[in-house]
Formats: structure tokens, sequence, C-alpha cells
């Protein structure tokens, strides 16, 4: 029977979804809204639009309409790379031995090597909209600057991308890629800024952090005409648009009349995941169905497994508003971790209150076990993941181990949120054997959380 599920579920360019979802319409308990931290009031449309595009924030207020439109201009950039296969591990699950049967969502078959360009088209779209000139924006290890990049050449905006300094260093081919499609690369923190520079003086030689690339974006765009600021994760625009993965998933999905009993992907600022269970979560949290939703994060930055669920700063230099989400405190600075893209101290509000709810479980797992199960995935499944969809890739290992122990036959589904070729020095660690695990202690934790604003009604 199950040989007649293709290697490969393919929807047709007519099958893109016509709407993106809006998980936030069905929850009982609505994530809390963004507040001014000078005010401690939830942010008004009048206070967003400078620094976002209108379109935008009235995504980010919406806790109301279930389905939101998807221009026909971003569904026509969409048809360059999607739908996006759903991909059946067949050779994976022979490797395990297990009878449980996998499924990949692959995102990582465009430029950008991720997810990140289903929500940077979107909004780019929204900014030329708008009749903008054009967006900044930060990128930590450059998928989400590069998904930008792509986006804004493709609308004709400028884009302008702070780029966290050890990065821009480091790794150069990202930026070079950002160069291409025509964006301006700083590196973060700069002398450019205000915060930047105060940044600098502060701590002289500092190799910078996202959550202070992002404060100089944001400043940036405030400060420039016709210039607003973007953001790659976390916000609930984002997620929105990250549903596209989650609806091609169920549809690919019901194609077959396969119910998945397990979901999983990894977990950075949680968009992806967002957006891959959204449909699964929305007919979970209106009673239709059950699913276990599993979200992955680096046992290095355990925003869900070991965070507290308060109002704190989205970023380090706290310009931008506080968010009521499981946080690690932004002043918290992961180790050196090669997972770049999961190192955020916090979690998407929409999955912070799922979680909070008890709609999904975290788990969280360390570096070197990702890279064995990511080699184990290359070997037998042919792509090369990227070190943050692997975390995804190891627990779905696991739990298809747990079935070979168990006999049950589940049917488990992950994203696999891109590719990892510019990951190779990670990589190149792990198999010199020089790669480490590090677990943040208890003591390093609380340094952080302490530091999370304390007012009525937040850790008082
Ligand atoms: C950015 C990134 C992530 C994490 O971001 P989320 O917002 O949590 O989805 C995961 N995988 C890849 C490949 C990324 O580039």
């Amino acid at each position: 029977m199950s040989e007649e599920i293709p290697y490969k579920i393919y929807l047709s360019e007519k099958e893109i979804p016509t709407n993106w979802y809006n998980i936030r319409a069905d929850m009982k308990n609505k994530p809390a809204p963004l507040l001014n931290p000078g005010t401690l009031q939830p942010l008004t449309f009048e206070e967003l639009t400078p620094i976002f595009c209108e379109e935008l924030v009235k995504q980010e207020l919406d806790n109301d309409t279930p389905w939101i439109p998807i221009p026909e201009e971003v569904r026509n950039f969409y048809k360059m790379y999607r739908p996006s296969p759903l991909v059946r591990a067949y050779c994976l699950e022979k490797a395990l031995g297990t009878p449980a049967k996998i499924y990949y969502k692959f995102e990582g078959n465009n430029t950008s090597g991720s997810h990140k360009l289903n929500s940077a088209i979107a909004q780019a779209y929204y900014a030329k909209k708008q009749g903008l000139k054009g967006v900044t924006t930060e990128t930590g290890a450059g998928q989400w600057g590069t998904a930008l990049s792509m986006a804004c050449a493709y609308f004709g905006l400028d884009c302008k991308v702070y780029m966290v300094k050890v990065s821009y260093e480091q790794k150069p081919f990202r930026r070079e890629v950002m160069r291409t499609y025509g964006a301006s690369v700083t590196p973060s923190p700069s002398m450019t800024t205000e915060i930047g520079r105060k940044i600098n003086a502060e701590y002289p030689g500092t190799s910078g952090s996202l959550g202070c690339a992002i404060s100089e974006a944001v400043e940036a765009a405030l400060n420039l005409d016709g210039y607003r600021y973007e953001l790659g994760s976390v916000l609930n625009q984002v997620l929105l648009h990250q549903t596209i993965i989650g609806l091609e998933t169920k549809a690919a999905l019901d194609k077959y009349n396969i119910v998945p009993d397990t979901i999983i992907g990894c977990a950075g600022g949680g968009s992806n995941l967002g957006g891959l269970v959204s449909p699964f979560l929305g007919e979970k949290i209106r009673g239709e169905k059950d699913y276990q939703i599993i979200a992955v994060e680096p046992a290095s930055c355990p925003s869900l497994t070991r965070g507290v669920f308060a109002y704190d700063f989205c970023d380090t230099g706290h310009v931008c508003p506080l968010a009521k989400m499981y946080t690690l405190g932004s002043e918290f600075i992961p180790s050196a971790n090669h997972a770049g893209g999961l190192r955020y101290h916090g979690m998407t509000p929409i999955l912070s209150q799922a979680f909070h709810d008890g709609f999904m479980e975290a788990r969280s797992v360390e570096q070197t076990q990702v890279f064995e199960a990511a080699t184990q995935f290359a070997r037998v499944e042919g792509i090369l993941p990227a070190p943050e969809s692997s975390h995804a890739i190891r627990v779905a290992i696991d739990e298809a181990l747990k079935c070979k122990e168990t006999g049950e036959a589940k049917t488990i589904v992950f994203g696999l949120t891109g590719t990892g070729y510019f990951d190779l020095k990670a990589y190149a660690a792990y198999n010199d054997g020089n790669m480490n695990d590090y677990i943040p202690t208890d003591e390093d934790l609380q340094a952080s959380i302490n530091k999370i604003p304390h007012f009525p009604g937040n850790l008082a």
C-alpha cells in the first residue's frame, strides 16, 4: 500500500495556496500584544507605522481574520520555487530500520537556501506597494539578509543590511550573495548609527550580536526618508507568511489521505515551525484532531525548555517593543554555536502562547548529536541539510527509533528548512572531531533572566 506514495509529492502551481492562514483567529488565548516599553501600553497602528510598512502592521495586529489573501504578485514570485516538495524519506526509514513513515517538507530549493524567502517576498511587496524607496534589516549568518536582498532586487527596492560583525568577517560568501543582489551590507556594530557608536564605545572590539544589529537597522529606518524596517522571524506577520509551508504540506498529505501523528520543526524565532504547524495546530485548538507537535531548539539557547514566559525586549539595544514570549533575557549571549539561525533569546509570541497552553512540546538537543543526524541524513537522502534544520532531523530520527522499539508505524512529518552549503566550517569541525557541546548553567541563565524588565504583571 504505502509503496503507492511517491518519493516526492508535488503540488501543481495552481495548487499554491491563495490565502495565508492566521492561526490567531482560532486561538482562545490570543498572543499578548506588543507593548510600548515607555508607557507599557499595547502598541498602536500609529506607533508602529513609522517602523514597519502599513499593510504589515495591519497583519501584525489582526487577531481575528482567519484567512488573509496572498497578493497575486507574491504568488507569482512563489511560482519560481514553490510549491516545495513533500518528500517521503524512504531511504532514511530503510537505514533506520523503522516501521515509522517519515516525511519532510523541503524549503531549501532557492538561492537563499531557506524558508525565509517566503516572508521576504511578502514584506518587500508591501514596501513597494506603499511607495517606499527601500528597507533596512539585520542578519546573523546571512540567510535572512540574502532572502530580503533577493526579494528587494525583484521589486526594485534598496536594501540595507546590518550584518553581525563576526559573520561579516568569517562568513564572506553570503555577504557577497547579498551584494550581488544589490544590497549594501554593513558590519554591526557600525559607526553609522548612534546605538552602534554607543555599543562600540562600551565594548571596544566587540564582534556584535543579532540583537545589536536589530537595534541599528531600526534606527537607520527611522532616520531615512522612505525606508522601513523588516524582520525575518518572531513577529506575527512573519509566521503568517510562513503558513504557506504548512498549507502546502497539508494539501500534499490530504492527496494521499495521510494523517500525521507527530510534526517536528526547529525553532529559532519560531517562524518556520509556526508556519509548518499552523493548519494542524488550528485543528488541534478547535478540537477537531490531535497531533503531537514538537519544537526543537539547541541546548545552548533553550528558550522554550529553560526560559520564562514574560514580557521582554526583542533586541539587545532595547529600541524594539516588548513582546510576551518564552525568553532567556534579551542580554543572553549564546556561546559560539554553529546553528546561527537558532541563536535567538526569545520565541514568537504565537508559539509561546500555544506552548504555554499545552498544545506543543519542546526538546533541546546538543550540537554534536545534531551533526550526527545531519550526516546520517545527508548520506541516505542526498540533501546536505542546514545545521538549523538538522535539529528537527535529530528529533525525527529519535522518534522513528522509538517506533522501532515499540513496533508502532507512526507518521512523522518534519520541516527541512534549508541547505548547509554555507555552513561547511561547522561540518569541518564535526568531521575533524573538534565540535563541542555547550549547555549554559542555571546561573548563566538566571543572570540574564534577572535582567528581564520587572513591572506590575510581569515577573512581579
Ligand atoms: C533562520 C533559519 C531557521 C530559524 O528561524 P525560525 O524563525 O525559527 O524559523 C531555521 N532554519 C534555517 C535554515 C534558517 O535559515
